[in-house]
């Protein structure tokens, strides 16, 4: 299959480490050069000099707090400087804090809508505009099978990535005619820091080891294991590459068959 993705510029938000790194290895695999922020400045330095050694791209590494308007705009001018141009765009940010209703106050209501869904806002506003002189591009934006199946302990992440959904299919309708595509692609349960640091958790609530939770929550998922990020990469890559064309406002679920609905 042909992915055309050789020589695009992809803007990956939060790709030091996890599903944002993912996602840039494999579009690097297949030759786009790379703009890629994190809020760990050392980590996303290194993550870009890795990926450019390997795959013999450019890549450009910048430190961003994906929950700062500033630091937003400073990473999509950094961008533009350096390629001139924005192909592709990832939204994504680290997850907001696990915990029920009656755990949270305003003050972490408003950091996770920051967070979770002004991000996305923010970075669409900023890389639109560049989309639209060229009259093409694509997004694809990381949210979670929670927005189907929302889990009572991460009530913060149902509610902001449920807006951020409606958000992507509201805004499909407009840009489809302006030659700009955008989807969500929804994790289930990838092997990454902030999984085990989920699985952590609920093996201190539940008073047992982090290795049952996830001989547990393995069980209970069809294909029997959790997704690596290669394989998330992959499709996100697709989704983001010309092999899926008409593919816009749609909802891609990667997670081993574990949810549990029809649509
Ligand atoms: P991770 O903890 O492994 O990696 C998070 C990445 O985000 C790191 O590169 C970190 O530097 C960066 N980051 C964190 N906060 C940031 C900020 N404010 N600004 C910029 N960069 C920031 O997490 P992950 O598993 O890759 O998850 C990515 C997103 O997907 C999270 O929002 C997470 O909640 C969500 N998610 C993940 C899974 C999964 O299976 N891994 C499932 C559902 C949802």
């Amino acid at each position: 299959m042909e992915l055309s993705l050789k020589g695009k510029v992809a803007m990956v938000a939060a790709a030091s480490r996890g599903l944002g790194f993912g996602i840039a290895d494999a579009l690097a695999k297949e030759g786009a050069n790379l703009s890629i922020g994190s809020r760990h400045d050392k980590e996303i330095f290194s993550a870009a000099r890795s990926l450019s050694e390997k795959y013999a791209i450019k890549a450009l590494g910048v430190g961003m707090d994906a929950s700062e308007r500033d630091s937003i705009e400073r990473w999509v001018q950094q961008t533009t400087q350096a390629f001139g141009t924005v192909d592709c765009l990832v939204i994504n940010a680290g997850g907001p804090p696990a915990g029920r209703f009656d755990q949270f106050g305003d003050k972490d209501w408003q950091a996770a809508f920051e967070l979770t869904l002004m991000s996305a806002v923010r970075m669409l506003r900023c890389v639109l505009p560049l989309m639209r002189e060229k009259g093409k591009g694509s997004i694809v934006c990381i949210t979670s099978t929670t927005i189907k199946e929302p889990s009572e302990t991460l009530i913060l992440s149902n509610v902001m990535r449920s807006g951020l959904t409606s958000l992507i299919k509201t805004l499909s309708f407009d840009l489809a005619k302006e030659g700009i595509r955008i989807n969500n692609i929804v994790p289930g349960r990838i092997d990454t820091d902030r999984v085990r640091a989920l699985d952590g958790l609920g093996a201190v609530n539940q008073g047992i080891s982090p290795q049952e939770i996830k001989a547990r929550n393995q069980s209970n998922i069809p294909m029997q294991r959790y997704g690596n990020i290669s394989e998330f990469g992959a499709a996100a890559a697709f989704l983001l590459s010309d092999a899926a064309s008409y593919i816009t406002g749609e909802t891609l679920v990667v997670d081993g068959g574990a949810t549990r609905t029809v649509w």
